[in-house]
């Protein structure tokens, strides 16, 4: 028997794992709510250069123009989101996201596109009822990430980085948290950081797909945190699809990532294999149709096998003038170029794509878990968006509740806070889980990712049925036994790769299952959601929601009544339009 690793244990005031929108933000409003706060940002890259945050293109949702109001943006959210979402969070979204882009512009020194008159430019994006997504160029998330890195780098915050989260610890009796297992990628040694409070902020991220776009450091670790740990997870069934991935072969990571939606909201077209245009077959609003009934008839197109050469079909801009597309898309105009393709004068070959999980952890506007001491912001967490996000909205869901995520520990570690003895024996179970791979022979882990992007593309993808979700089942059983048999070498644990692999891959395949089995359990059509075998929308009113959980060991799932706690379904808040 091997000898027990040592951990190194370290203690902070707030432990915020991820530096994304939520993770920073949350960094920012604690430290300003209390200065003498210990704050520590734990995270599995590099702070400002990982997560999705950095790759925000497009831009954010909030209602500043004339014409425009927080109650259209609300109605736009709840519509979009097919009367599944929690109403109070989705206003929160909305009501904040105003006071969030002022602080984003004239505290933290953002620069986002303007006007000749000097307001802000907003641009049109798909579902909405009004131009309304602030924008820097096609590349507003950097603009965002480098100031709020600069923000936390003048703070003393402090950091470590290259440190995977892999186990949330409660105390001994189970009623709070106490901290946060973790590996130190560096050198593969194990740190424990006990924490007053903690904040899950690792966005997320359905990177189990054979096309997706989020980084590459996300594989839903805090997800499958959350499950080992017993919360409820919402909405897990509801994964969205963005239209238009870049299909750029498969010899190149390029391939999957996205092409913005704000090329079709400004007009492009998407044209099939015989380069004809199809979104009128499917919406009235064509091209700009929310990105799941995009997402379905694009499919539909290449199961009907109208395909572009590498399977996918084409967008087109060039009848919207070459010279302002390369003006108005720089950045997708020269990531293009880079594969090869003309955006500005030619055509472009697409996907749809696993972009981002409207699905995950049950929590409260004030950001507090079920779980005494966790709090959760940003793509981990589920209700926000219902059944669909809105393009734009996805950045200001993690920027808004991270600041909120921020207020909320300080005054709770303020009023209740206190350092948590960890369960030693999970500490230990957790260290003998992680350390299982390098008692295996090696094998092949890359068949094991191929297998699980095939699967959950095929049977638990953009289209859905009991057979194929299944079958999918059964796959997901057997990858999980297959990949438990395959080693990691134990030769070098600084920057061990495979073994980050491997856990990559049994955190996916964990949350995978989740995802099938919130699949089958709706047996409707909604949203991302669509079931060929169900595909009607069922009866709005009586909307319930999944909830998910761990218990001994097996997937336990529940439905809950959606609460119309703002709006029922039929009517709106809008007055013009009563
Ligand atoms: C290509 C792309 C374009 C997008 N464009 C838009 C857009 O135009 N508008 C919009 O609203 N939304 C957009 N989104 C969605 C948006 O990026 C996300 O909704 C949002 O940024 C998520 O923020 P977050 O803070 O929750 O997570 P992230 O920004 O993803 O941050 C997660 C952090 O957690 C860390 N982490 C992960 N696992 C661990 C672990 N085990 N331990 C420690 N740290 C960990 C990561 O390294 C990262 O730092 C886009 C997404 C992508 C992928």
């Amino acid at each position: 028997m091997s000898a027990p690793r040592e951990i190194t244990r370290i203690s902070t005031d707030l432990l915020i794992l991820g530096s994304g929108g939520a993770g920073l933000f949350a960094a920012l409003h604690a430290h300003q709510a209390n200065p003498k706060l210990d704050i520590t940002i734990a995270v599995k890259g590099l702070l400002g250069k990982c997560g999705c945050t950095r790759m925000v293109q497009g831009g954010y949702n909030v209602a500043l123009a004339e014409g425009d109001s927080v109650e259209r943006h609300f109605m736009d959210t709840i519509e979009g989101s097919k009367w599944l979402a929690n109403q109070d969070l989705a206003w929160t979204l909305v009501d904040k996201a105003v006071e969030r882009i002022h602080e984003l512009e004239n505290e933290l020194g953002c620069f986002f596109d303007r006007n000749p008159d000097g307001t802000v430019h907003q641009k049109a994006f798909a579902g909405q009822t009004f131009d309304r997504t602030v924008h820097k160029g096609d590349l507003t998330g950097i603009e965002i990430i480098n100031r709020l890195a600069e923000q936390v780098w003048a703070r003393g915050i402090n950091r470590l980085e290259e440190h995977r989260a892999i186990e949330l610890v409660k105390t001994p009796d189970g009623s709070a948290l106490a901290g946060v297992l973790m590996i130190d990628m560096r050198t593969g040694g194990y740190t424990f950081v006990q924490a007053k409070a903690v904040l899950l902020a690792t966005g997320g991220g359905p990177t189990m797909y054979k096309y997706h776009t989020p980084s590459g450091d996300k594989s839903c670790d805090g997800l499958a945190m959350a499950l080992r740990a017993g919360l409820p997870l919402r909405d897990m069934e509801m994964v969205q699809f963005h239209p238009t991935g870049l299909l750029a072969g498969t010899g190149t990571r390029m391939t999957g990532t996205v092409i913005e939606e704000g090329l079709r909201g400004s007009g492009g077209y998407l044209l099939n294999g015989n380069k004809e245009r199809f979104m009128q077959n499917y919406d009235p609003k064509l091209e700009r149709a929310t990105r799941d009934i995009v997402s379905r008839a694009i499919d539909a197109e290449i199961r009907a096998g109208r395909t572009s050469p590498n399977g996918g079909v084409y967008i087109q801009m060039h009848h919207l003038g070459p010279e302002n597309v390369r003006k108005q898309f720089k950045g997708m105009v020269e990531r293009c170029a880079d594969c090869g393709f003309d955006l500005a004068g030619g055509l472009v070959e697409v996907v749809p794509t696993a972009h981002y999980m409207m699905g995950g952890v049950v929590f409260e506007a004030d950001c507090r878990t079920p779980l005494t001491g966790l709090f959760a912001a940003g793509e981990d967490t589920g209700g926000v968006h219902g059944a669909n996000r809105l393009g734009g909205n996805g950045v200001a869901n993690s920027t808004v509740f991270g600041g909120i995520a921020g207020d909320s520990m300080a005054a709770w570690v303020a009023r209740e806070g206190v350092l948590r003895a960890p369960d030693e024996a999970v500490l230990a179970a957790s260290i003998a889980a992680h350390e299982a791979p390098f008692a295996q022979p090696p094998g092949d882990i890359n068949a094991v990712r191929e297998a699980l992007y095939d699967l959950m593309w095929d049977e638990v993808g953009i289209s859905r049925s009991a057979q194929g979700i299944r079958r999918g089942q059964a796959r997901l059983a057997e990858l999980r036994k297959q990949l438990e048999g395959i080693g990691v070498s134990d030769s070098d644990r600084a920057f061990n790769l495979t073994w980050h692999d491997w856990l990559n891959l049994a955190n996916l395949i964990r949350v995978s299952e989740v995802i099938a089995a919130a699949a089958l359990a709706r047996e409707d059509s909604r949203g991302a959601h669509f079931r060929a075998d169900f595909p009607d929308t069922g009866d709005l009113p009586t909307s319930t929601y999944t909830v998910v959980r761990m218990q001994d060991g097996a997937i336990a799932l529940t439905r809950e009544a959606v609460q119309f706690t703002r709006v029922r379904p039929g009517q709106t808040i809008l007055k013009e339009a009563a």
